[in-house]
């Protein structure tokens, strides 16, 4: 998902979340997997993913099991294809009813044209609102997870960031929905599969989905309502919250910026990475409306008036600039008729002409930027530049055959460790991490870009020479056979198995679409890709790869002008100057004011934060529609599994329609491996799949992988067990492939395991290097899943496990290591081979299979024999992992402008039971108390909790927060919130309802089976899933109260962690006498 990360305006990428949860991921770009994160990349509404960051938590397994599969080695979900079908939606397509062409005609709307698309059996037809012009794609399909979503051009012409502050306050409310916040209340209980709303550099996307039909209908009417009809364009304070306002809450203090926006876009200014892609964008579009940050430079946000902010809702925010889809097996009458009653409401506007989106004409001349980052004062800044070269392929949008084949060239030069443009700059040693996202073509000209960072002064000349001097060398001499046979099965598995993860497949068929769409362009045509690939299949077939890929090398890179070079140098100053700067500027500001103003400012400070205090009225929250306890299944969802045997070895097996692909998990048991040998399961873990066995060399065997199987994946996985000492501790390799070659899956997993050899030193040299920058990044990008490792390693030692495998103590541990591979290789590769020699054994390994029944038992015969070749030994003892940190508060100290604020305990050590009110109690807690104070109030992007029910630990979190101590006292406030809570039914049965939501989070059938093994992993019984179902449904307020002594834990006996800014941290320590013990990690 994270090419975009590498680059762009990632603001909250799940990714970040899911690779912490999997510990080391292999490699740093995944230009493949971009469908299901399409939309992430730019900005969105919610900290969506911090269920996602709940690894061990009840309700994180289904969603940790389906994220990973976008995970990068794990399927091509390539946004050029891996969007387009929905093949394995269900068995064949029933009639689907299209609509009633007399039906639209009635309700006023023009049928424009109709198709049915093979690739997602959908019948797709394409309305216009005659009135309006408000275009609306109706595709019926029997998809039972229904996807709405309405999109607006929203080209902005400055970085205020109005586009994205209109995206956050529209959802504060509407003319139908009068409270503060709708979309809260349907976050908190509706059974929605998918609830956001993105901002891109262009456009303004609104996306629910839904199982449930009444459901589905209760989100899309909120949706319409808030776009078409909100409040905030009466309420200046609405404004102020979500954009940005002065704070002061008493004259004699300092005045400072306060705003939800304004702290999301600083901390995504605070990242290097973000840094580089936002001045790329710009440098590459100086013309249009790409060369603004639509998402707000936060020195520029302060400059945006609510005038301004009202005339662009009113100008863009209208029918004749809408594109309407609704996608899935409910009625498509009901959908015409729902949207006529909002459209007819307006008339046409001129909007369409004024929101087009000019071309960026091509430069004659290459350009070349230098530009500043903030970095910490650690480690050699000498080697900390980046250099990314940057290219706009055309100064109009690509016919989508050259579009397909310019996405399998990126592919074919970047999309494995094997690739060869990333492959050569990787082994080159001049850098640390690859970054650039290769090719891009979300907006409406593509790009290409590619980089290094981690690069010394001296070597900035010598990385661009090897990337131009690499583009040459393939465009002379083309692509190995074998490499062009890898991509195309990835591409094509990928396609027939369309694997969104926990992104609705609606959804990523939409977002395909409206690339398109958005530009007046046929919406229908991304969505077909039968035609094109088997084009460029018979292309490459007759004329050769080379024939087929070099000239599109040269003609859109080479020969191509229109090159940004972009140059990150590293300062050590930056924040802090950033910092003084806008204290500067609010002094000047408080200056200017008379004793009145200030007077008026604390006024007006403490008027916002009553407002912000002050809950709904119960009628106001009552009219957003909601389900009844009764339309809930009383049931938890089932996944078929059956535990059986082969050759001694315990095999899962889950029946499930998979449109004949297996989907394989062998487990291997990591306890009685060494503590000290712990940290480097990563590293061992990526050289299994990284470093080549004595027949083959690592090309080849990933070459392997990409033409037999649809990925294989190997990573670490650990948490503990309820009521047990010891903690669950695996190795777990994931593979999956078509199910006839079901032979050459388990053989290369065999081979991998047991034949690969840890010896290329300097391979190993360079995931070393990789993950350390990786690490890095995680430290900046998600402080929030940092703070929450490191307190977990201080409360258990499941907790302290995963935290040497992937928190600061993982990091410290790559800083040391770098030097030892160069001292001590010999140690370290044989320290490898004894990590092999202590997981692999038949005794400690488990078999989990997903796949229907028939290919189950015809797959039986080849896991037997690659249970065969695995080697037999008595189970040796545990080792004694009674390891953790030290329990004092610490604060991780990096360059940043938003800090990252934790604080936790274990309720199982003060005699807490668990009962599944817990869920709903924790959930209403991040829902409201700190959904008010941290975010609304305090001005953070995020604040929330988890209750991990497997070790007891509770944690609160912040993220991208302006407060340090402040929030603190906000999560110290928790118990006494729930004593003096009062809820009435419906506010229960909402909390209720979110529970369930989460509980009953849609999977695809591999994340299922994935999900079941983890239960059994856990010991997690049917039995009591049922109990805890039961006791979710029948929370009472009782249980709210008395969970208010539990939770007092946290306040009395918690440990705090903050990832946060030096000055912040220095400015606590004199406050509350050296609170924090300080730690520098960058
Ligand atoms: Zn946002």
């Amino acid at each position: 998902m994270e090419r975009t990360a590498l680059v762009r305006s990632l603001s909250c990428s799940s990714l970040a979340c899911n690779r912490f949860l999997f510990s080391a991921p292999k490699h740093s770009r995944s230009f493949l997997s971009k469908s299901p994160s399409a939309a992430a990349r730019y900005h969105r509404r919610v900290f969506s993913n911090r269920s996602i960051l709940r690894r061990n938590s009840w309700r994180s397994l289904p969603l940790a099991a389906s994220s990973h599969s976008s995970s990068l080695r794990f399927g091509f979900n390539n946004r050029h294809f891996g969007s387009l079908s929905v093949r394995a939606v269900a068995s064949p397509p029933k009639d689907i009813a299209g609509a009633g062409d007399e039906v639209a005609e009635k309700l006023g709307f023009e049928k424009v044209s109709e198709e049915f698309i093979g690739e997602c059996k959908s019948k797709a037809v394409l309305f216009k609102h005659k009135r309006t012009g408000a275009e609306f794609m109706s595709v019926s399909n029997d998809d039972e997870n229904k996807v709405f979503g309405i999109v607006f051009r929203t080209p902005p012409k400055d970085s205020t960031g109005i586009p994205h502050i209109l995206e956050h306050s529209v959802l504060c409310g509407s003319r139908k929905y009068p409270l503060k916040e709708p979309f809260v209340e349907l976050l908190k209980g509706s059974l929605h599969t998918f609830l956001n709303a993105f901002t891109y550099p262009d456009r303004t996307c609104y996306p629910v989905a839904s199982t449930n039909a009444k459901d589905f209908y209760n989100l899309v009417d909120v949706y319409l309502d808030a776009v078409f009809f909100p409040k905030c364009i009466e309420d200046f304070q609405t404004f102020q919250q979500e954009g940005w306002h002065y704070e002061l809450n008493d004259p004699s203090e300092d005045i400072t910026y306060k705003g939800v926006v304004f702290n999301e876009m600083k901390g995504v200014y605070s990242q290097p990475d973000n840094l580089l892609g936002r001045t790329a964008q710009q440098a590459l579009f100086p013309d249009n409306t790409y060369g603004v940050d639509s998402g707000g430079d936060p020195l520029v946000i302060p400059k945006l008036t609510f005038e301004e902010f009202k005339e662009f809702h009113r100008k863009y925010y209208h029918p004749s600039n809408a594109r309407i889809w609704f996608y899935g097996d409910d009625d498509p009458n009901e959908r015409l008729r729902i949207l006529s009653e909002y459209l007819d409401l307006f008339d046409a506007s001129k909007a369409p002409s004024e929101s087009k989106i000019e071309p960026q004409k091509l430069f004659s001349e290459p350009v070349r930027i230098v530009e500043k980052y903030p970095a910490g004062e650690g480690g050699d800044l000498k080697k900390k530049h980046m250099v990314c070269l940057n290219w706009l392929l055309s100064d109009k949008p690509l016919d989508l055959q050259t579009e397909l084949t310019l996405g399998f060239l990126d592919h074919l030069m970047l999309g494995t460790p094997a690739s060869p443009l990333r492959k050569v700059l990787l082994e080159s040693g001049l850098g640390d991490a690859i970054i650039g996202g290769g090719v891009e073509d979300e907006l409406l000209q593509p790009q290409f870009s590619i980089g290094l960072k981690g690069v010394s002064d001296e070597d900035i000349p010598k990385v661009e020479e090897l990337i131009m001097s690499s583009l040459r060398k393939l465009a002379e001499e083309g692509f190995d056979m074998e490499a062009v046979e890898a991509s195309m099965n990835t591409i094509e598995f990928s396609l027939r198995e369309n694997n969104t993860g926990s992104f609705p497949r609606g959804l990523s068929l939409m977002l395909r679409s409206i690339g398109k769409w958005i530009y007046d362009m046929d919406p229908f045509e991304p969505l077909k890709y039968e035609k094109p690939l088997a084009d460029l299949k018979s292309r490459i077939a007759e004329e050769g790869s080379k024939a087929v890929f070099s000239p599109l090398i040269e003609k859109f890179i080479l020969n191509n002008p229109h090159c940004v070079t972009i140059e990150m140098q590293p300062d050590p100053e930056k924040a802090s100057r950033d910092e003084a700067a806008e204290k500067e500027n609010l002094e000047k500001v408080k200056a200017s004011m008379t004793e009145e103003d200030l007077a008026e400012l604390a006024r007006a400070t403490q008027e916002l934060k009553l407002k912000q205090e002050t809950p709904d009225p119960p009628e106001a929250l009552r009219c957003v529609p909601s389900l009844s306890l009764h339309d809930i299944p009383k049931e938890p969802i089932r996944i078929p599994t059956e535990v059986g045997d082969i050759n001694g070895v315990k095999v899962l097996q889950h029946d499930l329609f998979t449109n004949d692909v297996l989907y394989t998990e062998v487990v291997f048991d990591m306890s009685s491996l060494k503590q000290e040998l712990l940290p480097l399961v990563p590293l061992f873990c990526q050289s299994l799949l990284e470093m080549g066995s004595k027949d083959l060399t690592f090309v080849q065997l990933n070459q392997l992988i990409g033409r037999k199987t649809g990925g294989i994946s190997v990573y670490p996985f650990t948490s503990s067990i309820r009521g047990k000492e010891d903690p669950s501790s695996h190795m777990i390799v994931r593979g999956k492939s078509m199910a006839g070659r079901a032979d050459d899956l388990f053989n290369l997993i065999n081979c991998v395991l047991q034949e690969v050899q840890f010896t290329d030193q300097q391979r190993f040299k360079q995931f070393v290097s990789q993950s350390k920058a990786r690490m890095e990044n995680r430290l900046r990008g998600g402080g929030h899943g940092i703070a929450a490792a490191r307190m977990s390693a201080k409360l258990n030692v499941a907790g302290w496990i995963s935290e040497q495998m992937g928190g600061v103590s993982y990091l410290e541990f790559l800083q040391a290591l770098e030097e030892k591979v160069d001292n001590d290789w010999a140690g370290i590769s044989s320290s490898l081979e004894e990590i092999r020699k202590s997981l692999l054994s038949r005794e400690g390994c488990l078999v989990n299979m997903t796949a229907d029944g028939k290919n189950l038992s015809d797959s039986e015969k080849f896991v037997s024999k690659f249970l065969d070749l695995l080697p037999s030994k008595p189970l040796v003892e545990r080792s004694s992992w009674s390891a953790r940190l030290p329990s004092n508060n610490e604060a991780i100290v990096i360059p940043t402008q938003v800090n990252y604020v934790g604080k936790a305990a274990n309720l199982y050590d003060k005699g807490y039971q668990l009962s599944g009110s817990a869920y709903v109690i924790s959930n209403h807690i991040s829902n409201t108390w700190l959904w008010e104070r941290v975010r609304v109030s305090g001005g953070a992007y995020g604040g929330f909790c988890n209750f991990d029910t497997h070790s007891g630990v509770f944690n609160f979190l912040s993220y991208r927060d302006p407060n340090l101590l402040k929030t603190l006292d906000i999560y110290d406030g928790t118990g006494d919130f729930l004593r003096k809570l009062e809820v009435d039914d419906d506010t229960l049965t909402k909390a209720i309802i979110g529970t369930i939501s989460d509980v009953d989070a849609y999977q695809l059938p591999d994340a299922k089976g994935y999900s079941s093994l983890l239960r059994y992993l856990l010991g997690v019984k049917e039995e009591e899933r049922q109990r805890r179902r039961e006791e979710i449904l029948s929370t009472s307020l009782k249980d709210f109260k008395e969970f208010a002594d539990t939770i007092d834990a946290v306040k009395d006996n918690g440990v705090t962690v903050a990832v946060a800014s030096p000055d912040d941290v220095e400015a606590a320590n004199k406050e509350r006498s050296d609170f924090f013990q300080v730690k520098r990690a960058l």
